[in-house]
């Protein structure tokens, strides 16, 4: 999986306000797989996805960082995001006044996609559609009054128009509800459909794992991957909790003393 890998992390450390969150993570995620990440709260999931896009908050202090090829340690977002990778937020963001439509055109033409205004037109309708969307929500204000499952089709709207290379989904806090839950479900099984798609999914609703075949479960304690495995490790985790990975690095680190 090595040389193949669409996205590597290497030694990956990172700091956000001087205060050191990642330690030396190692993650390897293969084109058109399946990877989810798990973890207690607090242990860095959420930051690995604000780092792995760039977010000038977090400072990578180590490591680096490798996508579809090329070295993107040092890239600002909006190339990442040209580059092809996607992350979707656990507060989707409200702007008053600026129709979701004119939101959705924005982005794509952020991207560098040139769409004629027909074509985008009736291909924002047809996702909608196809999401289970009044497409009226086209042309009602962002974000504004949405309930959890709306925010959800908004975000698998723009997951279906962008088509990403890598979709990391951060949906560990966001306290979705089972109406959200099958929208972010069944919004990544088109994704997967209409392209391929790659995802790496942060959750502890593994719920929403159930209609997609899982490769890779990846462990994050304490700013680090402490443990790898198939997806039979969901169900351990979910019947077990974190409390034997929580044990782990202070193990580590004491046979590394030995
Ligand atoms: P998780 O997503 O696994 O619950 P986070 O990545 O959100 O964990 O947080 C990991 C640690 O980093 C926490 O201690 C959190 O308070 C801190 N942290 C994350 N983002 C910021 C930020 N923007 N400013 C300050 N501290 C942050
Ligand atoms: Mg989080």
């Amino acid at each position: 999986m090595t040389s193949d890998a669409l996205l590597r992390c290497r030694g990956l450390s990172a700091a956000v306000e001087e205060k050191a969150i990642l330690h030396e993570v190692n993650l390897e995620v293969a084109q058109g797989q399946v990877h989810v990440l798990m973890g207690p709260n607090g242990a860095g999931k959420s930051t690995l996805g604000h780092v792995l896009m760039g977010d000038p908050a977090y400072e990578v202090t180590a490591g680096e960082i490798f996508f579809d090829g090329a070295d993107i340690t040092e890239l600002a977002p909006d190339k990442r995001s040209r580059a092809g990778l996607f992350l979707s937020f656990q507060a989707p963001v409200e702007i008053p006044g600026v129709p979701l439509r004119s939101f959705l055109r924005a982005m794509m033409e952020g991207r560098g996609e040139k769409l004629k205004n027909k074509e985008f037109r009736r291909k924002t309708q047809e996702l909608a559609e196809t999401l289970d969307m009044d497409p009226a929500y086209l042309d009602r204000e962002l974000g504004v009054g949405f309930s959890g499952g709306e925010k959800k089709k908004v975000e698998m709207l723009q997951l279906l128009l962008l088509q990403p290379k890598l979709a990391i989904l951060d949906e560990t806090d966001s306290g979705l509800d089972v109406d959200a839950l099958s929208v972010v479900s069944h919004g990544m099984e088109l994704y997967r459909e209409a392209c391929d798609g790659t995802l790496l999914i942060i959750t502890h609703n593994t719920r929403i794992l159930e209609h997609l075949n899982v490769d890779r479960v990846h462990v994050m304690v304490a700013g680090r991957v402490v443990a790898e495995g198939p997806a039979t490790l969901i169900d351990e985790i979910d019947a077990q909790g974190f409390e034997r990975y929580e044990a782990a690095p202070a193990d580590a680190a004491e046979s590394a003393l030995r």
